[in-house]
């Protein structure tokens, strides 16, 4: 515990609201120390995720006063708390503990930062939909500060692969959730995939889906990202009100615009799947049984992520050519990164970079 009792920078939503309000601001705290089981993680990078704003500017509600968002960092750890101890439940058993990260080793912490292990959802492999699931940044402090703490048990191993660290910080929710939404999206082998809105997920998305031999149409306002989708292999880019050149087979909803569903539902073939990716969507439309849902159309959310989720996702792209395409911002602009986003003004992923 070296580094404890000193003083340190976080960023800290002290009252959400719009951007203009500055809901971030700078905070001076202790060096937060690890608890049982925990480890205390030195931030190198962490991503800016779309929900991020959505905690600042209180699309989701605060869970404590003060917090700090951020849920793609990467860091080294720099220590370990005391070992967790006692019955992890009920069934009195304690939970099997997997390799713990040492010193010095370079993890990842994302979204989902614990849940119960032990109700009908945990055991049935649902963890994401464990009612009693933690995040990072949301019930816990996140990554916009120079260091956070993590439950051992929920960071992950990075691809030892020489990528550097603000590559690897968007595939932590960025690309596991896009994974987890291209999952629910039920694409078949081969199949054509639209993909409405093209930030920070949906580009790390089109490709691991290219990669497995999709045709990918790319459904977006923006005309910097159609040039990046049609650039990493995009068939097409039109904008996100347009049909697609071709009926799909499954679509995936990224934009927070439920304007967008019925238009999405509309461009999916017979038997098509759309799941919606977002955390947060605007109300959705009154829908039309015939033109949006029969003939057996499906529309289905994504909550989250499981752990497993995570580490099948990060397996399957150590093997691939991904091209991460980031906005690095120095972390003393946590704020402007956030405003930027909210803005529309960043293509790709913005990150925070805390080692310069
Ligand atoms: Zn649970
Ligand atoms: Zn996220």
């Amino acid at each position: 515990m070296v580094v404890t009792e000193q003083e340190t920078d976080a960023w800290a939503v002290e009252r959400p609201g719009p951007m203009a309000t500055r809901p971030l601001r700078p905070v001076r705290r202790a060096v937060p120390e690890p608890g049982p089981g925990e480890l205390l993680i030195e931030v190198e990078v962490c991503g800016v995720c779309r929900t991020d704003l959505h905690l600042a500017e209180g699309d989701l509600a605060p869970r404590a006063p003060g917090r700090t968002p951020g849920h793609e960092a990467v860091g080294r750890v720099v220590a370990g708390g005391p070992e967790r101890s006692g019955p992890a439940g009920p069934s009195g058993q304690s939970h099997p503990s997997p390799a713990v990260p040492g010193i010095g080793d370079r993890v990842g912490v994302a979204w989902l930062a614990g849940t119960c292990g032990v109700c009908r959802y945990c055991r049935a492999g649902c963890e994401n939909l464990c009612p009693e699931s933690r995040y990072t940044g949301w019930d816990r402090d996140g990554g916009f500060a120079r260091y956070l703490t993590a439950d051992a048990r929920y960071v992950y191993e990075l691809p030892q692969d020489g990528r550097d660290a603000s590559e690897l910080a968007p595939l932590l929710c960025a690309g596991i959730i896009g994974y987890r939404a291209l999952e629910r999206a039920e694409l078949p082998p081969g199949g054509r995939l639209g993909l409405y809105g093209f930030g920070a997920s949906a580009h790390l998305t089109a490709q691991l889906a290219l990669a497995r031999g999709a045709t990918v149409h790319v459904l977006t306002r923006a005309g910097e990202a159609r040039r990046l989708a049609l650039e990493l292999g995009a068939a097409s880019a039109g904008d996100a009100y347009d049909a697609p050149p071709e009926p799909l087979d499954a679509a995936i909803l990224f934009a927070p615009v439920g304007d967008l569903v019925p238009v999405a539902l509309a461009a999916l073939d017979r038997g098509g799947t759309l799941a919606v990716a977002g955390i947060h969507l605007s109300d959705i439309p009154v829908l039309n049984y015939a033109d949006h849902l029969f003939q057996e159309r499906t529309l289905r959310s994504v909550t989250a992520n499981t752990r497993e989720d995570g580490r099948s996702y990060l397996a399957e792209v150590a093997g691939l050519p991904l091209r991460v395409h980031t906005v690095r911002y120095a972390f003393t602009d946590a704020d402007r990164a956030l405003a930027d986003l909210a803005a529309d003004r960043v293509t790709g992923v913005a990150v925070l970079d805390l080692r310069a």
